[in-house]
C-alpha cells in the first residue's frame, strides 16, 4: 500500500492528480492535511434502514436491494430518464434519475445497490426519485459512505462535489496510519479530548451522532490551542528582542510627578495603575506591546503624553499616529499645553507640512509616519491611536517595524473598541492588554434614540430647541458607503449633499461641513470654528471624527445607521457626552426591518461598549468587528469564538504546553505539521 503523510501534496492522493489539486486550491486545501481539515458543515441522516415493502411516503431512508432491470426511457417532449427497478426479498420498487442516462452504464443487472433519501411517488406508485445510490462491494476496507450512514456534506467548489469529496477523504483515511497527535496525553485527559486520529475519522464518517459533537470538541479545541500558541510564539520571538531604550524610572519621576501637578484634572486610579504598567514595560529590556483599551472619553490621551514624555526624558523619540490628520492635529494641541513647561519639542507631520528635524522629541502625525523610515529609525515608542481604524496594509507595517533587528521600539496601541474576553484569550496572546475601567467622574451615558422616518421632522425640530435652549452643538454624521477605511469621492459627494440639506433646513444656524479631501488648514478651521462655537452643526463623512473631543458637542445625529456596527455606533456617540451636559444620539435608518430596528433599538438600552462588541461578534464574526484586526481572525473553520469555556480550556493548554519542556517535542510535532513558518521560532 502506498504511504501518504499529512504534509503530502494532495495530488499525491490516488485519483486527485494535478487538475483537481488545482480545483481544490480554491477551498485552500493544497496538503493531505489540509484535505483531512476540511470539515464537513452538516450531514444527512440516512441511518434508519427499511424494506422495500415497508416504505413509507415522504420518509428518509435507506433499501438495500438488486437490480432487476435498467431502463434509459424517453419521454414525449424529450427528455431522458433512468429507471432502475430494485428489489429486496420484500418487493420491488422504481428508481428514477433524469437526465444521467450514463448511470445505465454503471448500474448494472444483478448487482447489489443501496438507496438512501426520501421515499417518493412515480406513476402513481412509490418511488425514489435522485436519491443517493451506491453499489455494495465486499471485502475488506469497503464501507459505505454515500449511503445507509450519516453522511458529511463539504463546502464545495466548481467540479468539486461532496460526493467527490467523500471518496477522497475516505481513501485517504485507508492510506494514512494512524495520525500522530501533537496534544500531550494528560491536557486530552484533562479536557476529555479524543484522539487526534479518532477525531478527524469521526469528522467525516460518525457511526452516531455523540461521535460527531465529541470530534468538533477536539477540533475546535486544536483550532483555539493552534491560535493561541501562534500568539505565545509571537511573544517569545518579540521578548528575544532588544529594546531602543529601557527607561530608569528613577531619572524621569520628577517629570511626571510635575506633569501630575500641572494637570487641569485628577487623573482617575486607572488611568494611574496603566501609567504604572506601562512605565514598568518601558524599563524593562525587551519591547513593550501593550493594547490600551477603553471606553471612549475614558482618557487614554493623556496616558500616551506620560509614556511620550517618559521615553522623550530618556533621550529617545516618541512618535504618536494617529487615523486622521484631524485627530493627528488636536493630539498635536494636547501634547503641546502639556509638555509646554518640559522642553520638549513637539511637532506635527502632516502631508502637507516639510520634513522637520527627525528622530528627536515628540512626533504627532498620521499614519502615513509608518512610511518613514528615518523618522522612526531608533526611535523609543510608537503610539497609535484608534487602532482598529488602520487597515491591515498598515498593521503589517507594523509588526514589520517590530520585527527589526536589535533596536526595537516599544509599541502602545490604544482603541476603544473593547476586545471580547474571548478574542483577547485567543489571538492577543501576543499582547498584553490594559483597561481603563472607568470614566472620568461626572460623565454621563449618551441617550440613545432610534428615529423612524417619520419622525425626522420632529426630531430636527426638537435639535432646533436644544441648540436654542442650552446652546449646544451638534454633529451629523453621514452614512457609510462602503466599509472600505479608506474615504473615497462617493462618501464626499454624500456628505456634500447632506450638508446643503441642513444648510436649509437649519437656516438660523451656522453649518460646517468635514471630509477627508479638505485640505488639512481648511479641516483645522473648520474644527476650530467648530470648537469656539462659531458653527452649530458640523455634517462630517464617517472617516473624519475619530476621537474628537469637543465638550459642548451634546447631539449626535447618525444617517444610515444600520451601515456601522454597534461597537462603531457606540464609537460614535461617545463624541458626545464629554461634559457634563446631558447628551443624545440620534440613528436614522431608512431600512425598517424588524431585525435591524431591533439591532439599532439594543444602543437604546446597552452602555457597555464590551456588550455591544459582544453583540457584533455574534453576528459579524471577529473579522469585521475588529477591522481585520488580525488577518487570521475570519479563517475559523470549526470552534465558535463565544463558546468561552472552550476558549479559556484551550488558550490555558497552550500555555502550558509551551511553559513546560517536556511536552515540546509534541509541539515540534506540530510545528512541522502546519504550513506556517512557524519553524523558525525558537521555543526556548
Ligand atoms: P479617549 O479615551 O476617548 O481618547 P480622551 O483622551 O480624548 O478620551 O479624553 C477625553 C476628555 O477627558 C479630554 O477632554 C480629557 O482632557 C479629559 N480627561 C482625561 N482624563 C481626565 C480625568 N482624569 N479627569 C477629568 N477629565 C479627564
Ligand atoms: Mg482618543
Amino acid at each position: 500500500m502506498m504511504n501518504l503523510k499529512l504534509t503530502d501534496p494532495v495530488s499525491r492522493v490516488p485519483f486527485i492528480g494535478d487538475s483537481y489539486a488545482r480545483l481544490l486550491k480554491k477551498l485552500n486545501v493544497e496538503t493531505v492535511g489540509q484535505l483531512l481539515h476540511h470539515y464537513p458543515f452538516r450531514y444527512e441522516d440516512y441511518t434508519k434502514r427499511s424494506t422495500i415493502a415497508h416504505l413509507i411516503l415522504t420518509e428518509t431512508v435507506t433499501v438495500t436491494g438488486v437490480v432487476e432491470a435498467v431502463d434509459n426511457i424517453h419521454t414525449r417532449n424529450k427528455k431522458t430518464f433512468t429507471k432502475v427497478k430494485l428489489s429486496d426479498e420484500s418487493g420491488t420498487i422504481d428508481i428514477i434519475w433524469f437526465n444521467q442516462p450514463y448511470l445505465a452504464r454503471s448500474l448494472k443487472k444483478n448487482l447489489s445497490l443501496n438507496i438512501s433519501g426520501k421515499v417518493d411517488q412515480f406513476s402513481g406508485n412509490l418511488a425514489f426519485i435522485s436519491p443517493e445510490y451506491e453499489i455494495v462491494r465486499s471485502g475488506v476496507n469497503q464501507r459505505a459512505i454515500h449511503t445507509g450512514r450519516f453522511v458529511p456534506v463539504y463546502p464545495e467548489t466548481a467540479r468539486i462535489s461532496s460526493k467527490w469529496i467523500r471518496s477522497r477523504v475516505n481513501q485517504v483515511l485507508l492510506l494514512l496510519d494512524t495520525i500522530e497527535d501533537f496534544i500531550p496525553l494528560f491536557i486530552r485527559q484533562e479536557n476529555n479530548l479524543l484522539s487526534l486520529d479518532n477525531a478527524l475519522r469521526m469528522i467525516h464518517f460518525p457511526e452516531k451522532l455523540a461521535e460527531i459533537d465529541a470530534a468538533r470538541q477536539r477540533l475546535s479545541f486544536d483550532e483555539i490551542f493552534n491560535i493561541s500558541l501562534k500568539g505565545l510564539l509571537k511573544r517569545k520571538a518579540i521578548r528575544s528582542k532588544k529594546t531602543a531604550v529601557s527607561l530608569i524610572l528613577s531619572k524621569i519621576s520628577p517629570y511626571l510627578n510635575r506633569l501630575i501637578c500641572n494637570l487641569p484634572f485628577k487623573l482617575t486610579s486607572s488611568q494611574e495603575a496603566v501609567i504604572q504598567e506601562i512605565l514598568k514595560d518601558l524599563s524593562r529590556p525587551f519591547p513593550m506591546n501593550r493594547l490600551l483599551q477603553g471606553e471612549v472619553g475614558s482618557g487614554k490621551t493623556i496616558v500616551a503624553v506620560f509614556a511620550s514624555l517618559a521615553v522623550v526624558k530618556s533621550g529617545k523619540s516618541s512618535v504618536v499616529m494617529a487615523p486622521t490628520e484631524a485627530l493627528a492635529y488636536q493630539h498635536y494641541t494636547t501634547f503641546k499645553k502639556l509638555l509646554e513647561p518640559f522642553n520638549v519639542t513637539v511637532s506635527l507631520i502632516t502631508g502637507s507640512s516639510k520634513k522637520t528635524e527627525l528622530g528627536t522629541g515628540i512626533i504627532i502625525g498620521t499614519h502615513a509616519l509608518l512610511y518613514s523610515k528615518a523618522l522612526l529609525k531608533g526611535g523609543g515608542l510608537i503610539v497609535v491611536d484608534e487602532q482598529h481604524k488602520f487597515g491591515v496594509a498598515q498593521r503589517a507595517k507594523i509588526i514589520e517595524l517590530l520585527g527589526g533587528d536589535n533596536c526595537v521600539p516599544h509599541l502602545l496601541t490604544m482603541t476603544a473598541t473593547p476586545i471580547p474576553r474571548t478574542l483577547a484569550l485567543s489571538y492577543l496572546n501576543d499582547l498584553d492588554i490594559s483597561i481603563l475601567k472607568e470614566s472620568p467622574v461626572g460623565r454621563r451615558g449618551v441617550r440613545t434614540w432610534y428615529v423612524p422616518e417619520s419622525k425626522r421632522a420632529a426630531a430636527y425640530q426638537w435639535v432646533k430647541n436644544q441648540i436654542s435652549s442650552f446652546h449646544t452643538q451638534v454633529f451629523i454624521i453621514c452614512p457609510l458607503i462602503d466599509e472600505s477605511e479608506a474615504e473615497n469621492l462617493k462618501s464626499v459627494k454624500s456628505a456634500k449633499a447632506e450638508f446643503e440639506k441642513i444648510k436649509n433646513i437649519f437656516n438660523e444656524y451656522r453649518v460646517g461641513l468635514i471630509h477627508g479631501k479638505l485640505k488639512s488648514t481648511e479641516k483645522q478651521n473648520v474644527l476650530g470654528d467648530f470648537r469656539d462655537n462659531k458653527i452649530q452643526i458640523l455634517v462630517a463623512t464617517p472617516v473624519v471624527e475619530v476621537g474628537i473631543d469637543i465638550p459642548n458637542l451634546t447631539i449626535i445625529i447618525i444617517e444610515g445607521s444600520e451601515r456601522f456596527g454597534l461597537a462603531n455606533l457606540h464609537q460614535l456617540r461617545g463624541r458626545a457626552g464629554r461634559s457634563d451636559k446631558e447628551s443624545y444620539c440620534l440613528l436614522f435608518s431608512e431600512n425598517t426591518f424588524f431585525e435591524t430596528v431591533n439591532r439599532l433599538k439594543s444602543l437604546e438600552r446597552i452602555d457597555s461598549g464590551l456588550k455591544l462588541a459582544e453583540l457584533d461578534l455574534k453576528r459579524r464574526g471577529p473579522g469585521e468587528v475588529f477591522g481585520l484586526f488580525q488577518s487570521g481572525l475570519t479563517k475559523l473553520k470549526i470552534a465558535d469564538l463565544s463558546d468561552f469555556h472552550l476558549i479559556e480550556r484551550a488558550t490555558h493548554a497552550s500555555r502550558m504546553t509551551i511553559e513546560n519542556e517536556k511536552y515540546h517535542k509534541d509541539l515540534v510535532k506540530l510545528l512541522e505539521r502546519t504550513d506556517e513558518d512557524w519553524s523558525k521560532i525558537n521555543l526556548n
